[in-house]
């Protein structure tokens, strides 16, 4: 499994890096004929060979999607059965499962947590080819992930709102994209939904979350979110859909999520491309990268 990062800067596939492909065409060239396109997209193919951004094998050139490759979308590892139906988080089989003790942590106005997989394998090196590669051209096939995954119908009917984890200003700068925003706005485009990002900012910097424990990660990002008081009307009786790239301990949608319940959304259901499993890095430090 090769880094995604070195490849970031493979030329092949499509644009890493913002702007969106449209942006680099400075003029609408002459249309020419499809043979002529067939052949300068097979000479390009020749010269940049497109890699797979989870396994770093080359796609072939009649692949359906440049990016990713047909090997890896199947080693997505769904969460494990038996899960809790509310939160999904796995639990030990048996007639009657002990109570889930990751609901016993969630505020009742959270209805419910989905995540397209486990954070491991293929799927951590497309979040991260998405998080810190540039690949922003991943964010509408994983996105297709997200909006695969089975809702209660209560959910499915209601939520009507979806909203990015927001970023913090620096870090956003520095990237240059929000990478759960991405996600947000093809979910919703794929979904008929409507994706409102301004809805919730950063009310302070907080420190990485990564090298901090699980009560600590709540505490550094409690009270960090904010709904600007002019779009609270927007919010009242909603069911909101928070996105996020990944799940770790929870502490940073729960943070959203109570500042969109402040602001007067009814109930808050959060998906996540992502979740870092509690046996994957048990009492360690998660390996991802800084959010
Ligand atoms: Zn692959
Ligand atoms: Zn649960």
């Amino acid at each position: 499994m090769g880094g995604s990062a070195a490849r970031a800067l493979t030329p092949g596939s499509l644009v890493p890096r913002s702007p969106p492909p449209c942006l680099l065409v400075p003029s609408m060239p002459p249309p020419l004929p499809a043979l002529l396109r067939q052949l300068a997209a097979g000479l390009t193919d020749l010269v940049f060979a497109p890699t797979c951004l989870g396994c770093g094998a080359a796609l072939p050139t009649a692949a359906a999607e440049r990016l990713v490759c047909g090997r890896c979308w199947s080693r997505v590892r769904p969460l494990p059965e038996p899960r809790c139906e509310r939160c999904w988080n796995p639990h030990p089989p048996g007639p009657s499962p002990p109570p889930c003790p990751l609901c016993a942590t969630l505020p009742a106005a959270l209805r419910v947590v989905r995540s397209a997989g486990v954070m491991e394998g293929p799927l951590r090196e497309l979040v991260h080819a998405l998080k810190y590669g540039g690949w922003t051209a991943l964010a509408a096939p994983l996105a297709q992930r997200l909006a695969a995954l089975p809702l209660p119908p209560d959910v499915q009917e209601e939520a009507r709102l979806v909203c990015p984890v927001p970023l913090g200003r620096a870090r956003r700068r520095q990237r240059g994209y929000n990478q759960a925003e991405l996600l947000a706005a093809a979910f919703a485009r794929q979904t008929g939904r409507a994706c409102r990002p301004e809805l919730l900012r950063r009310t302070r910097a907080t420190s990485s979350q990564t090298a901090l424990h699980p009560a600590e990660r709540r505490a550094n990002v409690a009270g960090a979110f904010g709904v600007p008081p002019p779009l609270e009307p927007d919010l009242q009786g909603e069911h909101v859909l928070l996105v996020d790239d990944v799940w770790t301990t929870g502490a940073t949608a729960l943070a959203c999520s109570a500042a969109l319940r402040a602001a007067g959304a009814r109930v808050v259901s959060v998906l996540t491309l992502a979740r870092a499993l509690p046996e994957l890095d048990r009492g360690e430090v998660p390996r991802d990268r800084p959010a």
